[in-house]
């Protein structure tokens, strides 16, 4: 008998009987660790229900008591960071530094949200015109949907949830059912933190619990983060249902190495951003893009740190990349790696020959090194979402911009280089949502709003931090004029006041 991860709904495990349930799989064994319930409509009424039944008192509590909620949250999220992290590397498979991080950075989401009362605040215009005031509230949208990937299972729901429930909203999270228990974990923190029941709910499942949100009418708006082609239906399908969409899409991020880079740091900002978390991160950098005529040199430089780097089970404090998160994914990775050998790419260090200190089952993949890669080629056109760096060289600067802002994608990119002048340049030019400057991987801080360009986001509001407020509140403006005060009109004169 497996453990069974079932749904989150009013406040308490669910105790229904599910009709359909998937594998969650411990990548560093290969093992089947749980099964998790998958939602058909039936559960999907009952959790959206769940948070409908609850708005109506959870919009109207004070806003001092709900951040008093987001600061006990914050307590026992903080306590519980290694409980949490293991998890995350028990079914993910990234190794505990790297979960400890992703912890970390949802931490600082929701000491963000914990600011709701400063962020909440409206305009105020006396006098607009005579004896005329105009004010802007800022309310609560209802039930909205979070719907998360795999390759974050702490940090994105947390990028939404506490900004969500800030403002006044109740939320449906429905989490990858790769990994689905970091949202589990989460949602009884929140309850112990005193959320009262319903203001989160964590419903486990597939596509059709993603449809069945999509379609709900009680569903006001859906925050997506996952590959780009779901991104998008999930962008058209929503905003067809009259829903505030944001969905957050793949990537395919370019580090640009000018010849005034130092390259023994550009090497190591490449190997740690191109393999940590096994390259799957949506902030990954995959490209390496080599301005002439660094390109030899560079290579040399990452291959021989690539040789250096522990791959193993992520629980083993040795370990510096874990394995692929599922065996279907690993060999999707692999087949890139045929691909590019195929289509004329040098493959440099081919990580199917890795050494890896882990069980003989789990999904392993060593990291891997392409050089001369050309822009036609797969390993460079595709999300591979794996260890897989591909090295392009150009001439120039200007032929390194041309090559990034031709790219569909646009979520992030980075720039190394000593030259002041050239990083503004490209950080002006470059058509990408976040740019690093000799930083591999810029994700913005919490105060900052997290998203890409292009085919990386559909909608028009990032993550978190400023425009996560924006996008779970809606705007009222009152335009108010009182006749004057009753004591100062003639024959008016209340008899109390007399
Ligand atoms: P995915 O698109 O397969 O799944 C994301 C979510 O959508 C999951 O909850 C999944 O259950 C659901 N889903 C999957 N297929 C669906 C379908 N056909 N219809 C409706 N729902 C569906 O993504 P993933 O493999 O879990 O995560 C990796 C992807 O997420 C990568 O492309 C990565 O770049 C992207 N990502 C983007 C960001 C960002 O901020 N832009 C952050 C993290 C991950």
């Amino acid at each position: 008998m497996t453990r069974r991860v079932s749904h989150w709904i009013d406040g308490k495990p669910w105790a229904g009987v599910a009709t359909r349930s998937g594998e969650v799989f411990d990548p560093a064994t290969g093992r089947v660790r749980a099964h998790v319930d998958l939602a058909g409509p039936a559960e999907v009424d009952e959790a959206v229900a769940a948070a409908a039944r609850a708005f109506p008192a959870w919009r109207d509590t004070a806003l001092s008591a709900r951040t008093r909620i987001l600061f006990a949250f914050r307590q026992l999220l903080d306590a519980r960071k290694d409980e949490l992290a293991a998890l995350v590397t028990a079914e993910h498979g990234k190794v505990a530094a790297d979960a400890a991080g992703e912890v970390r950075r949802a931490l600082e989401n929701v000491e963000y949200a914990c600011g709701a009362g400063q962020l909440l605040k409206g305009g105020f215009s006396e006098n607009a015109s005579t004896g005329v005031d105009v004010y802007s509230i800022a309310q609560p949208l209802g039930v909205v949907g979070v719907i998360s990937p795999f390759n974050f299972p702490a940090m994105v729901p947390l990028w939404f949830v506490p900004n969500a429930i800030a403002c006044g909203n109740t939320v449906v999270l429905k989490p990858s059912e790769k990994d689905p228990s970091a949202a589990i974990l989460v949602a009884e923190l929140f309850a112990a933190a005193g959320l009262p029941d319903g203001v989160l709910n964590v419903l486990h499942g597939d596509r059709d619990a993603v449809d069945g949100l999509l379609a709900h009418r009680d569903v006001k708006a859906i925050s997506f983060v996952g590959s780009t082609p779901v991104a998008r239906y999930v962008y058209e399908t929503g905003t067809r249902h009259g829903k505030r969409v944001q969905a957050l899409g793949g990537a395919k991020n370019h580090m640009v190495v000018l010849p005034d880079a130092d390259l023994d740091q550009a090497a190591d900002a490449a190997v740690s951003a191109g393999f940590g978390s096994a390259g799957e991160r949506c902030m990954a950098v995959s490209v390496v893009v080599a301005v002439d005529p660094v390109g030899d040199e560079l290579v040399a430089r990452i291959a021989d740190r690539i040789a250096g780097l522990r791959v193993g089970d992520g629980r083993s404090p040795d370990s510096e990349m874990g394995p692929l998160v599922t065996a279907a994914h690993r060999e999707r990775v692999e087949s890139y790696v045929v691909a590019g050998v195929a289509a004329g790419a040098r493959l440099v260090v081919d990580g199917r020959d890795v050494t890896v200190d882990g069980a003989a089952g789990g999904f392993w993949l060593g990291p891997t090194l392409f050089d001369r890669v050309e822009p036609d080629m797969s390993i460079y056109t595709d999300e591979i979402f794996g260890p897989v760096l591909s090295v392009v060289r150009r001439p120039s600067l200007d032929a390194a911009l041309e090559l990034v802002n031709a790219n569909p994608y646009g979520n992030g990119t980075a720039v190394f280089t000593g030259d002041g002048g050239a990083a503004r340049r490209f950080q002006h030019e470059v058509e990408v949502g976040m740019v690093g400057v000799n930083v591999p991987i810029p994700v913005p801080v919490a105060y900052y709003s997290f998203g890409g360009w292009k085919d990386s986001l559909f909608g028009d509001s990032h993550a978190y931090g400023p425009e996560g407020f924006h996008f779970f509140t809606r705007t009222k403006v009152v335009t108010a004029r009182w006749p004057a005060e009753r004591a100062a009109r003639p024959g008016s004169a209340r008899p109390d006041l007399a």
